[in-house]
């Protein structure tokens, strides 16, 4: 045998008994596509489908055209679910349903997530056991009755109960432990410490207690169903928190799981839609009444990481508030996701304040919360709408004044420099709608607005990050303030000042040409991207970037230095370019360029998508270029009649929607459209 204690024979078996469509189907939405099947890659950002999944030929194999990952099944689940190599085999074999022949202890670096998971199968199967039982588990399953849980219900979704004691479950441990002594690999019951860091055991001043106490236990699973943490409400009214869940660990983080999400995910895969409730028994309510898409966040507003798992799966994302004040606050914060990830997220408010439990409860309720669901509102409506009753509130003009300066600020401080380009203009065209004023204008007064520290925003200040777990993320799109080398010195340079341009605008300007040059730089490859203009014509981006357009003098000397090989489509290297530029200046800005492109998009998939938005950017700056401010104190802007504004606005929505498709808006892949008769997003892209 191999120095690997697993020979072969278990890993044949189980990709053999593994149908890769399927597995992969579970975690991605796949489309068939000529004797392939092909979806968003779930390894990197993706906004088109890269990967393909090929089956024919008896092998089975999935590959990104992006980002180069690729590989069988067991590869795909070690690298989506970030398991080692036994862990992914197990994993399959117990979805094949094969038993493998050889096993292995729980060393490695799996080892402490693989305890923490035992850890919390233990607590579950224990719970269950409780909820059960004829005294410990009554008031939990009275409890549970006063919900109208059914025992379907209550099984599927795993409910159980912690006794009312501060040992039953340490007690449970000790007689387990006796019973598995000697017990190896999987049967092995995990030390005392697996148990605490997955909060199910706590010190209490003589040892070791238990970690919940009289309360309705939720298990929380990942997304192949085992229980990762769990969410515990009060049973005795007087205990506190009403709910409380399992602490943040290896296998727990708040910020990224969904409740539920190993129940809903083939039917948010198939019906492109996921529904998104406030609580744990709200989601088991909607899966009582059929609409078993839904899942619930765990205490925290729908995060960017959310997002990005949820877009692999779906089109769009509902939210369901019942309420208006808690409602409005997660709905800022889905404006916010909304503006950094390519998914619709709709916001649904229920009628009469009710929760999806109650309204689903009520005679007719089913049709009543599926009116609801189809009248939801696009998060972007949602809050152009809220700006428009805001706005039409204000009376006078420094009062309207205040208002814009206060929604910009808040878009800025939103994310929305960062924004895709044809989104940006969604909303800045639905706010000159809105308020009377030029978009341009709103652009100049954007470009104005400081950040929340005092600091003058340029577009090329790096934006305060709302969600911790990206922080990494974000100092690929964003010059990192620790860099000042990657920052722009030259950004107020006075040539364009000079001209006559305000010094937001010629930041604007000069961001514009940097974006479009870096991306050159770095992906020379792409600059034959034909970019779609206004008038609906398309060119080449070599012909619409000539050295000429450039203003900042060192732009347009790299330009100059590159643009035949651009236009040629010769190969060449960021040496050839420093060799053929003679300023330092020039070299300089190039060496940074080149970094920032590379930062921006790692492959060329995701340069032709960057070079399209800065291409679209400098246009537009370029178009706009008459260099006057108009300071929005000067200004008096007529309020749109309410009765002729939303025909307005459609109508410059359909003028930006004529440009055609960008794969960086909302509008997504044309494949099967789910058959439901909600209808499609208002706003999306198609
Ligand atoms: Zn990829």
């Amino acid at each position: 045998m191999a120095a690997s204690s697993y020979g072969n024979s278990d890993r044949d078996r189980v990709l053999d008994a593994t149908d890769l469509v399927a597995l992969v189907g579970e975690h991605v939405q796949l489309r068939p596509k000529g004797r392939e099947h092909v979806g968003l890659c779930p390894f990197h950002d993706d906004r088109t489908p890269s990967m393909s999944v090929v089956t024919h030929k008896g092998s089975g194999f999935y590959k990104c055209f992006s980002c180069g990952a690729a590989g069988n099944a067991i590869d795909f689940m070690m690298n989506y679910h970030k398991m080692e190599f036994i862990d992914a085999l197990r994993a399959l074999a117990e979805r094949s349903g094969i038993e493998l022949r050889q096993t292995r202890g729980d060393e490695g670096a799996a080892g402490g997530r693989r305890r923490l998971l035992r850890a919390n199968a233990v607590a579950a199967s224990y719970f269950r056991k409780v909820l059960a039982h004829p005294e410990a588990g009554t008031s939990a399953r009275a409890a549970i009755e006063r919900r109208g849980i059914p025992a379907e219900m209550q099984e599927r979704f795993g409910l159980g109960a912690a006794p009312d004691s501060w040992d039953g479950f340490i007690r449970h441990l000790e007689r387990l432990r006796a019973h598995h002594a000697g017990a190896r690999g999987d049967d092995a019951l995990p030390e005392l410490e697996a148990f605490r860091a997955a909060g199910l055991v706590r010190d209490g001043r003589q040892g070791p207690i238990d970690g919940f106490r009289n309360r309705v236990m939720f298990p929380i699973c990942d997304e192949m169903g085992q229980p990762i943490a769990f969410g515990a409400r009060q049973i005795d009214p007087e205990d506190s928190p009403k709910y409380l869940n399992s602490p943040e660990s290896g296998v727990f983080h708040k910020g990224r799981g969904l409740y539920a999400i190993h129940l809903a995910k083939k039917s948010i895969i198939d019906s492109r839609t996921a529904v998104i409730c406030e609580g744990y028994t709200d989601v088991i309510a909607c899966h009582q009444a059929g609409v078993t898409n839904a899942v619930a966040t765990l205490g925290t507003a729908l995060t960017r990481d959310h997002a990005r798992m949820l877009k692999r799966m779906a089109e769009r994302v509902v939210l369901l508030f019942d309420g208006d004040a808690a409602g409005q606050r997660a709905a800022d914060r889905a404006i916010e996701v909304f503006f950094a990830e390519p998914i619709d997220v709709r916001i649904c408010t229920l009628p009469d304040g009710l929760d999806p439990d109650e309204l689903l409860r009520q005679e007719g309720g089913r049709a009543r919360f599926d009116a609801a669901l189809e009248q939801s509102e696009d998060a972007l409506r949602h809050f152009v709408r809220r700006f428009r009753q805001d706005f039409a509130a204000a009376g006078g003009l420094s009062a309207r004044q205040q208002r814009i300066e206060a929604v910009l600020a808040r878009l800025v401080e939103l994310g929305f420099r960062q924004m895709p380009g044809l989104r940006r203009t969604l909303v800045m065209s639905s706010l000159a709608a809105i308020t009377g004023l030029p978009e341009r204008e709103l652009e100049a007064a954007l470009e104005a607005v400081r950040a929340p520290g005092g600091r003058a925003v340029g577009a090329s200040a790096p934006e305060p990050r709302h969600d911790g777990p990206e922080a990494d993320h974000s100092s690929l799109d964003h010059p990192s303030p620790d860099h000042p080398s990657l920052d722009h010195p030259s950004l107020d340079h006075p040539s364009l000042e000079a001209q006559g341009f305000s010094a937001a605008q010629a930041r604007a300007r000069r961001q514009a040409e940097r974006d479009v040059l870096a991306v050159l730089l770095a992906h020379p490859g792409v600059a034959g991207e034909r970019i779609r203009l206004y008038d609906g014509s398309a060119l080449p981006a070599t012909e619409l970037l000539t050295p000429e357009a450039f203003l900042d003098p060192d732009c347009r000397s790299v330009l100059a230095a590159i643009h035949v090989w651009l236009e040629d489509g010769h190969p060449f290297t960021i040496d050839d370019a420093l060799a053929e530029l003679r300023s330092a200046s020039g070299k300089a800005a190039a060496a940074d360029l080149v970094i920032v492109g590379a930062r921006r998009a790692a492959s060329e998939n995701d340069a032709r998508a960057v070079l399209r938005e800065a291409v679209d950017a400098f246009e537009r700056i370029r178009r706009a270029r008459t260099p006057v401010a108009v300071p929005i104190g000067h200004l008096n802007p007529p309020i749109a009649r309410s009765s002729d504004e939303p025909a307005a606005l459609q109508a410059r929505l359909d003028a930006i929607r004529s440009r055609g498709r960008d794969p960086t808006a909302f509008g997504r892949l044309p494949g099967k459209h789910n058959n439901s008769s909600a209808p499609r997003p208002h706003l999306d892209g198609s």
